[in-house]
């Protein structure tokens, strides 16, 4: 299907319909990013993007540098993963991970050098081709928390016409300031990182899209936006009214541009193309020094946490050592989670490693229990009312009590549920809805299989 691309402005609407306003609890926005000593050990999964698992490339008893590539794949969706220290391999053996799934890790005892690889050097990138290649090298995938490989996403066909960037530093998610902090700490990054994509991706304006609880982040990104207006004034800062799941990709296209993305269909087919001003910046920086993605930004936060902090972490580092740099548990947790309370997963122990993938850690006290008894269904129609997809999740408990065919289920469109949360969170009754979106995808997914 050919879509018929919008003229040449930017047609930011006020906001998204559907979606919910949640308390910000964005705590920790004041605290600047601190870079923790690396952990004795680190446990690196093999898996930590959307797309195929990497092979490890290195065995037990190997001596590694930090930055050295340990795992990669030949699949297209997919993104090495690099030692985060210097050390020695202890094992290369499946370990539960964030998700409770058992993935292939090499676990590395750190000798506290934190030597580089000394073959590390900036890439030479002259071409799209080259700027593709360099940025699959560097390991990176979205760090905003969906961890799809960057360079698969930017590699869109050459016919296509993407017109449109669109530099998310949304953070809808409460709690969560990662993004936040890189606008006020790194702006010079982004527009550096921003500089970059234009000359090699070709992009006619870029948009970079902030919501409106973030006044120290407009302040600064403000300043990117003037200043580009000397230089090629193709930078646009949107300020978006607060409202979740706005960060959400579909979501920040409509809102940012007005185009909306049909189901099933990609930013790419509406001229669009989306990334998190976190990786935005880490390419300016990688294509600078070389050094791959081996840390990350993570909010720890929660009011079971002693001192909610914005950290700088050694991928594989685990959700224990995260905590203890955070002065420990105030109070034993009720629950612990990794990501955003609305998109996040809840951690059954602390001991699992954090990933590329993960912008945060929050651990709540007893007192902060979020969960409503269930009850009967009221028909109040507020899940409805919240679904930006608009998505009919009352239906689906409905449905899905009756054994439905796979095909019912994609008939009323569960594949495009975007798992947001957002109809659970606003429902009187305590129904358990996303978790019915989930079982609902999981059922069609199977169907397909067949
Ligand atoms: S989780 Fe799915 S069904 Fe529920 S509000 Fe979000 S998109 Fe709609
Ligand atoms: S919000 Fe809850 S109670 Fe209201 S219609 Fe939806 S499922 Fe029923």
């Amino acid at each position: 299907m050919k879509i018929q691309l919008p003229d040449d402005v930017l047609k930011p609407v006020a906001r998204i319909k559907g979606g919910i306003r949640v308390s910000h609890n964005k705590i920790t926005s004041e605290c600047p990013v601190r870079r923790i000593a690396a952990p004795e050990r680190v446990v690196i999964p093999m898996l930590q993007h959307i797309g195929a698992p990497c092979t490890p490339v290195v065995k037990p008893g190997d001596k590694v540098y930090a930055g050295q590539l340990i795992g990669n794949s030949d699949a297209y969706i997919s993104a090495p993963i690099h030692s985060s220290v210097s050390g020695v391999v202890k094992s290369v053996a499946p370990v539960v991970t964030v998700g409770g799934r058992m993935i292939n890790s090499v676990t590395i005892e750190n000798d506290g050098y934190m030597e580089y690889d000394p073959s590390i050097e900036p890439p030479q990138v002259h071409s799209r081709e080259d700027a593709l290649k360099a940025i699959r090298a560097s390991g990176l995938v979205g760090l905003g928390g969906a961890g799809f490989p960057a360079h698969a996403k930017l590699n869109f066909p050459k016919d296509v016409e993407i017109d449109t960037l669109i530099v998310n530093a949304a953070e809808c998610e409460p709690y969560i300031t990662t993004d936040y902090r890189e606008c006020v700490e790194n702006s010079w990054d982004i527009i550096s990182g921003i500089y970059t994509l234009i000359e090699y991706f070709g992009f006619k304006r870029v948009a970079i899209a902030v919501e409106d609880n973030k006044p120290e982040a407009i302040r600064v990104l403000d300043k990117i936006a003037a200043t580009d207006r000397e230089m090629g004034n193709i930078i646009r800062l949107i300020v978006l009214k607060s409202k979740y799941p706005q960060g959400a990709e579909k979501m920040m296209i409509y809102t940012v541009t007005g185009r909306k993305v049909p189901p099933g269909k990609l930013p790419s087919d509406v001229g669009c193309a989306v990334m998190n001003v976190g990786s935005v910046a880490f390419i300016a920086r990688y294509l600078k020094s070389g050094r791959p993605l081996i840390s990350r930004t993570v909010t720890c936060s929660g009011s079971a946490i002693a001192e909610p902090s914005n950290l700088r972490i050694p991928v594989g580092t685990s959700a224990k050592a995260v905590i203890e740099a955070c002065g420990g548990y105030k109070t034993d947790p009720y629950k612990l989670i990794v990501g955003g309370p609305m998109m996040g997963f809840a951690l059954y122990s602390d001991e699992v490693p954090l990933t590329k993938q993960n912008n945060a850690l929050l651990a709540f006290a007893p007192g902060d229990k979020g969960v409503k008894p269930e009850r009967a269904c009221i028909r109040c129609g507020r899940c409805v009312a919240a679904c930006p997809m608009h998505l009919t999740p009352v239906f689906f408990a409905d449905k899905l009590k009756k054994d439905p065919s796979p095909q019912e289920l994609s008939d009323l469109g569960a594949m495009v549920c975007m798992e947001c949360g957002s109809c659970s969170y606003v429902c009187p009754a305590g129904k358990p809805l996303v978790q019915n979106m989930r079982r609902a995808k999981d059922i069609v997914r199977e169907g397909m299989k067949k």
